[in-house]
């Protein structure tokens, strides 16, 4: 029986070098794709015009040549692909509202949160039916159906079964933002559609996201792709460690014996894998079959 190909995607948001935890995700799929003989393409999401930082995109480029890691085909920039992002919003059509809420106003018509709301505010609906008396049109929200209640759920390679009450947890989602630019939840989906990425492999962070990701998936008519989210690294405090909480940058110019000792072994350390190897390539050469040895270990519910 013919298979899909596998195809695998690093989508890093350009906003500041390559650091530990995102080399442990970039690391992850990598090695999924080439455990699956498949193609690994580099997308950078630089869709977040507040958050990008100029020539973090070149960095992370030349991180991962450092670490050896090959991508296939052209690297593509979705600041480059909008009017992809305009054609799904148009099949979107009677989906998507106007709405001129302000987060304060949702924050403040909301007065029985649960902590997991308080973090990520719900939606309450104020102006599905037309704006609210007196309001301006900022962003657009995507509909979500409230009757019966939009549940989606799937099987997480790493994580195993998870589901996420749309309706209750998340309300009708922001699509494009009041700043103008396009969601990543939008433009994840369309680019991972329009590329034919079969599975995607990244940080836990983003479990929360893939419900939403799902839905979109489904409204808009895309196949939906397998889903392995590895373990978020996080720092002393507990927070995940990422550009924004100022993580490290591993020194890329270093020599690779350095890059293999501080970045690349520990990253594979963290994922489950103990490699032993004195050059990159017999790093590789080891790494990719103990991947496939421990995708036989998972799921690992945690
Ligand atoms: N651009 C997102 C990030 O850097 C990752 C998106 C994804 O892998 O779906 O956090």
């Amino acid at each position: 029986t013919a298979r899909t190909p596998y195809i695998g995607r690093f989508a890093p948001s350009p906003t500041g070098p390559l650091h530990f935890g995102s080399l442990v995700a970039a690391m992850a799929s990598y090695l999924d794709a080439r455990a699956h003989h498949g193609q690994w393409l580099v997308r950078i999401e630089d869709v977040d015009g507040a958050r990008n930082v100029a020539g973090a995109d070149q960095h992370i480029l030349a991180s991962l040549q450092r670490c050896g890691m090959q991508w296939d085909g052209e690297v593509t920039w979705q600041t480059q692909r909008y009017a992809l992002y305009e054609q799904a919003l148009a099949q979107l059509g009677e989906l998507i509202y106007p709405c001129g809420c302000t987060r304060r106003e949702i924050a403040d018509s909301q007065v029985h949160l649960s902590g997991r709301q308080l973090l990520n505010l719900v939606y309450p609906g104020t102006c599905r039916h037309g704006l609210a008396p007196g309001k301006v049109e900022r962003a657009l929200r995507l509909k979500v159906p409230q009757q019966p209640h939009c549940v989606l759920s799937f099987e997480d390679r790493w994580a195993g079964h998870y589901s996420q009450d749309l309706t209750d947890e998340v309300g009708d989602f922001i699509i494009r933002r009041a700043d103008g630019y396009w969601a990543y939840q939008l433009a994840v989906v369309v680019d991972d559609g329009a590329q034919h990425i079969t599975d995607i492999v990244r940080g836990a962070d983003l479990l929360d996201s893939t419900p939403r990701q799902l839905y979109l998936q489904q409204v808009l008519g895309l196949p939906r792709p397998g889903y392995l989210h590895v373990p978020v690294v996080v720092n002393d405090a507990g927070d995940k460690m990422s550009k924004q909480t100022g993580a490290q940058a591993f020194d890329t110019g270093a020599d690779p014996q350095v890059l293999l000792r501080q970045a690349m072994l520990p990253a594979a350390r963290f994922l489950g894998l103990d490699i032993q190897a004195e050059t990159i390539d017999a790093f590789w050469h080891a790494a990719t079959p103990a991947w496939a040895q421990l995708l036989h270990t998972l799921p690992r519910r945690a």
